[in-house]
């Protein structure tokens, strides 16, 4: 039985087929930049791509992240997929190889992805076009005008829109363009793009797949045909993830599973509480029956994740009191960590953005996004509710 037939609990944990020679059952740190051979013939094989094999570690051709790649195409049912230092530098790979026709964004994204489409790949003469998710009627135009990459993340950050995943796929097909999915917030476990339609899944590994705020990374997860034309990008751009790196993030892989299916019970919980607080206005949550995303979630996703928003009634400077008084959760902006995080996305992922853009895209300065960590939710209800108390 290969990896790729089992299910995704176990091609977390048995998802590469490096052996070590001492029987560890962990591929080891190979904490080395270079490889040495007995001959220049046997160089060659590797250089030349005759062979596979290890070579130079910036090039990826190191065994410590063969075994990440292997796991992290498996954890996508993906045929391949490549490592990065950073979720941005999987992005930016992406875009340089297959943007540069012309990319569309759709709906919400972080923060230093709406920079570097709207701000720094135009200098370098890339179109791109960031529209909402309510301007959807705009793709079918931009694809008709060019664009050959559709850029999106599902759910978004930090309202929890949901887009469908099929849908678009379906549409950007028709006009030979690829669909790449954001797929961070949601992790694997909830959510597989690829089966869905999409052509690439990126990932800031920084997040669920890191999983303990202990690591930087990224990775991009597609066909082979659409992954070999990336390697020399990330190659010359430097963009490798470094091997010590990789092996704590195939340590991290091995839990990923059982992290996040507690962190979607866990946030179920607290998004059920938050949604029967006299002081808040409204919770954003996929798992909620009334949450505008529900059915779509219901259909594409198989968790609701471990990420919500809420919106605290009165003013943008009583939020930051909520975010202030609360002891659990950590004031810091990342998420997908075994400890509660919260972020106010008008002081932090959002801050650059005028007001009224702010606005435009729904993200009322009263609301506080929340990284639902691996602690018991009932703490973490206590938290918010002291904070909470006027
Ligand atoms: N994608 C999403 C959804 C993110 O939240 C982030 C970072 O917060 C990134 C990409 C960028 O990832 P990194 O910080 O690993 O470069």
């Amino acid at each position: 039985m290969s990896s790729a037939s089992k299910h995704l609990a176990t091609r977390a944990i048995h998802g590469t087929s490096q052996k070590d020679a001492h029987g560890s059952p962990h591929t080891p740190i190979y904490n080395t930049t270079t490889f040495a051979f007995p001959s220049t013939a046997e160089l060659l094989d590797v250089v030349d791509g005759k062979k596979a094999g290890s070579l130079y570690t910036r090039y990826g051709l190191n065994p410590s992240i063969f075994a990440l790649e292997e796991t992290l195409a498996g954890l996508e049912s993906a045929e391949m997929a490549w490592a990065f230092c950073s979720g941005m530098a999987a992005e930016t790979a992406l875009f340089l190889t297959h943007g540069r026709e012309g990319i569309v964004c759709i709906g919400d994204a972080y923060g230093g992805t709406l920079e570097l489409l709207s701000s720094q790949l135009p200098l370098l003469g890339i179109k791109t076009h960031c529209i909402l998710g309510n301007e959807i009627d705009r793709l079918d135009p931009l694809l008709a005008e060019g664009a050959r990459l559709v850029f999106f993340e599902t759910p978004t950050n930090p309202t929890l829109e949901l887009l469908d995943i099929r849908a678009i796929s379906l549409v950007a097909h028709k006009y030979g363009a690829k669909v790449a999915v954001d797929n961070t917030f949601a992790s694997p476990v909830n959510q597989q793009p690829l089966a869905l339609g999409a052509d690439f899944v990126v990932h800031s590994a920084t997040k669920y797949l890191g999983g303990h705020s202990d690591l930087t990374a990224g990775a991009l997860m597609g066909s082979k045909a659409d992954l070999m034309p990336v390697w020399n990008w990330r190659k010359n751009l430097g963009s490798m993830i470094a091997p010590e790196t990789a092996s704590l993030l195939s340590r991290s892989l091995r839990t990923l599973v059982v992290r996040v299916r507690q962190q979607n019970a866990a946030a179920q919980i607290v998004a059920e509480a938050m949604e029967r607080h006299p002081g808040i206005a409204r919770v954003y949550y996929p798992g909620l029956p009334d949450f505008p995303g529900h059915a779509l979630a219901c259909t594409q996703m198989h968790g609701f994740g471990g990420m919500l928003s809420i919106e605290v009634k009165g003013s943008g400077a009583d939020a930051t009191r909520v975010a202030d008084r609360l002891r659990l959760f950590a004031l810091a902006p990342s998420l997908g960590g075994a400890e509660s995080l919260v972020t106010q996305p008008c002081t932090t992922t959002h801050h650059g953005l005028a007001p009224e853009e702010r606005l435009r895209r729904g993200i009322p300065d009263t609301m506080l996004r929340l990284s639902i960590g691996l602690e018991d939710p009932a703490d973490l209800i206590a938290d918010l509710e002291q904070a909470l108390e006027r």
